[in-house]
């Protein structure tokens, strides 16, 4: 006979509480994630991608931006090739036994599990309104707490009998290193390219630093292009220049491919495409 310790109850209870908070936090977190749109930065590569003077991207940001900036053009399997998510994607799940759902299709279960929680939601997206939060940083919902919230099971696993297996987004989270495949076919990506370009980005990860440390080992060039103080400062070998990239990345484009960017209508369109962002408001990408 099995029976649970009153120690692991609390355990167990406490587990699951920090689960709920964490996906109700989560569900609630998502539109804003989901209906983000590329900047102008992200459509700028985005051209020198489709144009093959950037082979290999690779990205600490986990939403997905560079996917999106570009999937009007490329199909998911050369997405995958050519662009390294080194911290993992917002846009995925998975289980402890590998399954993979995407986001989208998760926040659609949490939303069919947690009726009143998605008619809150609707309402925040229908009059804008930001959710109150209490000093934890927890949305307050009068007669509901995050202890109602029902995080689903994962369907691949209820199917072979297995229940309450843990779910989370496809993410690095902070204190865990890169699955070694990751690391390899970033180490990979840097072998196989002749420069590395570094934009806006302090490099204050160590699974970015050592990147650009191996780049310098094989006496690649590198140019740093970003705002202020950088992990790679005073290193030997780099070039940095202080510009905020949303400045310069539409000029760079143009200066990189000449007349085609003003003839070729693929490229103007991504030229003509992306939210301004404040030149202060540098992404660390
Ligand atoms: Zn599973």
């Amino acid at each position: 006979m099995y029976s649970l310790s009153p120690f692991s109850k609390h355990r167990s209870r406490q587990y699951r509480n920090s689960r709920q908070r964490y996906w109700l936090r989560s569900y609630l977190g998502y539109p804003l994630v989901r209906d983000t749109q590329p900047n102008t930065t992200h459509y700028a590569l985005a051209a020198l991608q489709h144009t093959g003077h950037i082979n290999h991207l690779i990205t600490q940001n986990v939403d997905g931006l560079h996917h999106r900036a570009i999937d009007h053009l490329w199909d998911d399997a050369r997405i995958d090739t050519r662009i390294l998510e080194l911290h993992g994607t917002l846009h995925r799940v998975h289980c402890q036994f590998g399954h993979v759902v995407s986001r989208d299709a998760f926040q659609d279960r949490l939303s069919a599990s947690n009726p009143k929680w998605k008619a809150f939601v609707d309402e925040l997206e229908a009059t804008g309104k930001k959710p109150r939060t209490n000093p934890d940083g927890d949305v307050e919902l009068e007669g509901v707490s995050y202890d109602d919230f029902v995080v689903p099971e994962c369907l691949a696993c209820l199917a072979q009998g297995r229940h309450n297996t843990n779910q989370k987004p496809e993410l690095i989270f902070f204190g865990e290193s890169i699955p070694q495949s990751i690391k390899e076919r970033s180490f990979r990506d840097i072998e196989r390219s002749d420069k590395l370009f570094l934009i806006g980005t302090t490099l204050a990860t160590f699974s970015a630093y050592r990147l650009v440390k191996h780049a310098l080992e094989l006496k690649k060039p590198v140019l740093l292009l970003n705002v202020g103080p950088t992990r790679a400062d005073g290193l030997e070998g780099i070039d940095k220049i202080e510009i905020a990239t949303s400045r310069v990345m539409r000029d760079v484009v143009r200066a990189v491919l000449g007349r085609r960017a003003s003839i070729d209508p693929v490229i103007v369109n991504l030229l003509n495409n992306g939210i301004h962002r404040p030149p202060l408001d540098d992404n660390d990408g």
